[in-house]
């Protein structure tokens, strides 16, 4: 029985598939401070003027330049794994399949738009790039491409996890990048916040906010701020993920998927894993796609679909998207990059068509979860990942109850092996649950109170 399925470099995608082009209606668009749609020379500040393109485009097909091709190829095509000895543990009929992603320089998915992102800034001529990290993830990915790029990087790291989390940060520092814990005091958002509350553990939101702050207020013109995730180009970059795997699952003579599973915290894994298998079920195949989220940080199991922005000075355009409210800081969760108040539009518009099904689950029984994964499998999950997992296992045991040989998929975003300290505190009994209060909720929604409500537009077909 095969446990790996690989692709050679010559049969790599060569064309991302953007879900925009599909959607059964039409995704609401971004609105400016005016309430008017933005155009496409207001994000000139911000992102280069390529990735704007990507990021409007309705074009279904967008071909991957060779440059980056060739850079990919370090690690990808990435392996499609089976966890046979997770099925033998659980008794299950069940095939499970798992994309990982954890093979890449800086063990995540997120490289996959990192390399793009600094690729297309260079073509425009930008010398420097700055942006904001959770668990740091996305800071030391981005450090990464921008080594090989030559750019400098400059990283907002959530002060949580700058402090829970010191190995991210020499990860960036090691590929010669600046990270600093936010809010700092080198931007005026994050003074002011750190006026308010010195305390802070901080948010993405705040991170967002100081990172854009830093391009924006360059004098030279030649920084541009970077999202590691929500935004239509970086999901589209991530797409290269569901496409390998479809090839892959050929290859090895499974002719159809039951189950997409990704973790979800700005949607860009999630979305890397299930867009392509989105666009055949809108096509008519019988695929259930699930999201899943931390019930601490319920945003598409509980929040609502509304316009918000994507940081908390609202330096952002508003973002058709599911959303706690941009104010939302989230508790101390060892899944750092689940922490996020809002969600990519193109998955929120996918969740409100019915195309996904969103669940969510608790810390500890997402870290059981993580230690079967490592007892049986052996390789030791990113906390984000186990979230993915504790969907897998549970659809397993269903398949075991219906006796049904299903087939089940997942993006498995990255390895843990920098996050152990969240395990040990784990193995020791120092964690605890914390599912959104209802209280809280409802304090943290009303930073979007008097915002423009987004139409819930679906085709009622799922
Ligand atoms: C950042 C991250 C996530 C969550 O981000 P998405 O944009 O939702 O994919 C999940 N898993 C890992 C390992 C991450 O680094």
């Amino acid at each position: 029985m095969s446990v790996k399925v690989l692709l050679n470099e010559d049969e790599i995608p060569r064309q991302w598939y953007n879900l925009a082009a599909d959607l059964p209606t039409p995704m609401q668009p971004p609105l400016g401070p005016d309430g008017n749609p933005v155009k496409a020379e207001d994000l000139a500040p911000i992102f280069p003027m390529n990735l704007i393109e990507q990021e409007v485009s309705q074009q279904r097909w967008i071909d991957i330049p060779e440059e980056i091709l060739q850079i990919l190829y370090r690690w990808r095509p990435s392996p499609l794994r089976r966890a046979v000895f997770l099925e033998k543990a659980l008794g299950t009929p069940a095939k499970i399949y798992y994309k990982d992603e954890g093979v890449s320089p800086a063990g995540s998915h997120k490289p996959n738009t990192a390399v793009p992102q600094a690729w297309y800034n260079k073509q425009f001529g930008i010398k420097s790039i700055t942006t904001e990290t959770g668990a740091g993830q996305w800071g030391s990915a981005l450090a990464f491409a921008c080594a090989l790029m030559g750019l400098k990087c400059k990283v907002y790291m959530v002060r949580i996890s700058f402090d829970q989390k010191p190995f991210r940060k020499m990860m960036m520092n090691v590929w010669g990048a600046d990270c600093v814990a936010s809010p700092s005091t080198q931007t005026q958002a994050g003074r002011d916040i750190l006026a308010r509350y010195p305390d802070t553990p901080g948010s993405l939101g705040i991170a967002i906010s100081e990172a854009i702050e830093e391009a924006v207020t360059d004098k030279t013109g030649q920084t541009r701020y970077s999202l590691g995730s929500v935004l239509n180009h970086v999901l589209l970059h991530q797409t290269i993920i569901g496409l390998e795997a479809k090839k892959q699952l050929q290859k090895i003579g499974e002719k159809k998927v039951d189950v997409v599973i990704g973790c979800a915290g700005g949607g860009s894994n999630f979305a890397g894993i299930a867009f392509p298998f989105i666009a055949d079920k809108i096509n008519g195949a019988d695929i259930e796609i699930y999201p899943v989220e931390p019930t601490s940080c319920p945003t598409l199991t509980r929040a609502p679909f509304t316009y918000d922005h994507g940081d908390v000075a609202k330096m952002t355009p508003l973002l058709p998207m599911h959303t706690l409210g941009h104010a939302f800081v989230s508790p101390p969760i060892h899944a750092g990059g689940l922490r996020y108040h809002g969600m990519a539009p193109l998955v929120s518009q996918a969740v409100v068509e019915g195309l996904a099904t969103p669940k969510a689950y608790d810390q500890l029984h997402c870290y059981d979860s993580a230690l079967l994964w490592a007892r049986t499998e052996g390789y030791i999950p990113a906390p984000e990942t186990s979230h993915a997992i504790t969907a897998v296992i549970e659809e397993a045991k269903k398949a075991k109850e219906e006796g049904k040989e299903k087939v089940i998929l997942f993006s498995w975003s990255g390895h843990g092996l920098m996050d152990l300290v969240g395990y040990a505190n784990f193995m020791a009994g120092k964690l605890i649950d914390y599912p959104l209060p209802e209280d809280e909720l409802r304090e943290s929604l009303k930073s979007i109170e008097g915002l423009p409500k987004a139409p819930m537009v679906r085709s009622g077909r799922w």
